[in-house]
């Protein structure tokens, strides 16, 4: 797909979340008007700064919006992208609020962009223009663990939240808090265990969810369960790569894998890691010796065979023009807004099932909201009762067998003796958290058979949330 339509399509991307949104407003009850307040953008800073290039000067397009303060602080990541525009950041910051209503995590909904290609610039330049971000949010106060806490997204990740959070603290000497103002810092700079990991094995928990209701799988024609299910996975980046890397541990089987220069399919499976490890060696993708086909049009990649298709890389990607061609029957929404109105109406037509953005690649910010607890508590998670609860249950294994007289083997006896470590408890938070909410969703979907589709159900849940948000707040003055 040429740039240009990429373009023209992400400019819709706003217009087409509050399309969704009013369609699922008819299944609530609320008036107008907080219907209004509820899926405008509240606040929206678009900002441009020069960064020093070369001999000379390079001005930098970049935006922070808030969509939604019926909760504090907002949240939502930061995309650094060449293709970033006002809109795009509107529709992110908007699936943001519904998204986080959608977990239950109590946090509005924001999104930031910067509008570059990141492997066009030097390291050092990198870190000048993320540390002159940071800047400029502080001086309008964009920027705060009560305020508004950003984190990675496209093109982003630890190192420069790294920054951000040191940009913060600097510009904030004294304030006790300060780590809490972005999430998705590294672990060695209060990060905590599992958040680089969250989102992919939130997507994979998503679709394992979806694939053990026996009842929906009756319909697609498939059976029930994860294990066997044939997959492609578009997009190799973090969320891509750790869905895939999750689906394969659960059981299924990645068949097919697409990115920029081209994609790649077996039917008996492709190892994620390898491949990873490949592109990484070669800069590419395609000749990787465990593949049975490959396409220089990575579009190619999504219409293979296969039962589920996660798109995790941009929106747009699956469209009325390729919908006809895709053979999934399932598409798990790694990335935010990739199936447009249009495919997602034909795809339904065709009997298939779509696991909403907004509820299937919420793990990341679940797992940032238990990163912001930690730097608010200045506590990891686990260190005050890991030993005590180790205590407890060698003094239970041991009465246990002195009265029955049974010894259990050491590694039955540590594996029940042992306390729960950071990771442990991030990933069952985790893990909760996307099956409550899948069958929460689910519910709203078969309570009403005008409910056209998943995203339409979480659509209805979040507004719902959120209106008696606003609802309990009132208005002021
Ligand atoms: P990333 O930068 O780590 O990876 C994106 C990958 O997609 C890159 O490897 C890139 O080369 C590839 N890609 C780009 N265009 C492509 C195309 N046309 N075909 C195939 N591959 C392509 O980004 P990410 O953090 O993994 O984010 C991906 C998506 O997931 C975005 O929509 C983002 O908003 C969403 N998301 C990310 C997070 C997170 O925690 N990082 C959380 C929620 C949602």
């Amino acid at each position: 797909m040429s740039n240009s339509i990429i373009a023209n399509q992400a400019e819709h991307f706003f217009g087409d979340v509050c399309n969704n949104f009013d369609h699922a407003a008819q299944f609530t009850n609320h008036d107008a008007g907080l219907l209004d307040q509820i899926k405008s953008c509240n606040s929206v800073y678009r900002f441009r700064f020069p960064i020093r290039r070369g001999n000379g000067f390079e001005v930098i397009d970049a935006w922070r919006i808030e969509h939604s303060h019926h909760q504090s602080p907002t949240k939502g990541g930061i995309r650094y992208s060449e293709m970033v525009n006002e809109d795009e950041v509107m529709a992110l910051a908007a699936l943001m609020t519904y998204k986080c209503a959608i977990v239950n995590v109590p946090f509005g909904g924001a999104k930031g962009g910067i509008k570059i290609n990141p492997k066009n610039y030097t390291l050092q330049e990198l870190e000048n223009i993320t540390r002159r971000y940071t800047v400029e949010l502080i001086k309008k106060n964009f920027i705060g663990p009560s305020v508004d806490v950003p984190a990675p997204d496209y093109g982003s990740g630890e190192r420069e939240m790294g920054w951000i959070a040191d940009t913060y603290a600097t510009m904030n000497p004294g304030q006790l808090d300060a780590l809490g103002a972005v999430t998705g810092k590294p672990l060695a700079l209060h990060g905590i265990a599992g958040r680089r990991e969250a989102t992919g094995r939130g997507v994979a928990i998503a679709v394992r969810e979806c694939v053990s209701v026996a009842e929906d799988m009756a319909k697609l024609g498939l059976t029930t369960g994860i294990t066997g299910k044939k997959i492609i996975v578009q997009g190799l980046g973090n969320v891509g790569y750790h869905s895939a890397k999750f689906l394969t541990e659960f059981g299924g089987i990645i068949v097919g894998l697409c990115e920029f220069e081209g994609a790649i399919y077996n039917e008996d499976g492709l190892d994620v890691e390898e491949v990873f490890q490949h592109r990484k060696a070669t800069g590419s993708i395609l000749g990787f010796s465990g593949a049975k086909k490959e396409f220089k049009n990575s579009m190619e990649g999504l219409e293979q065979p296969c039962d589920i298709l996660v798109p995790a890389a941009l929106e747009n990607q699956i469209t009325e023009a390729n919908i006809k061609n895709i053979k999934a029957k399932i598409i798990a929404e790694g990335a935010n807004g990739p199936t447009t109105p249009g495919a997602e109406a034909a795809f339904y037509s065709k009997g298939g099932i779509i696991i909403p953005d907004m509820y299937a690649n919420a793990g990341g910010v679940t797992v940032s909201y238990f990163e912001w607890l930690k730097n608010l508590s200045h506590v990891a998670f686990g260190r005050m009762n890991r030993r005590f609860e180790e205590n407890s249950n060698l003094n239970l294994v041991n009465t246990v067998e002195s009265i029955t007289g049974i010894s259990l083997s050491p590694i039955q006896r540590s594996s029940i003796i042992k306390g729960a470590s950071e990771l442990e408890l991030v990933n069952s938070g985790l893990e909760d958290t996307m099956i409550r909410s899948y069958h929460e969703i689910r519910e709203t979907y078969k309570s009403n058979s005008k409910i056209d589709t998943q995203r339409t159900a979480a659509f209805v849940g979040a507004i719902n949330k959120i209106a008696v948000s606003y609802q309990n707040l009132g208005v002021w003055p």
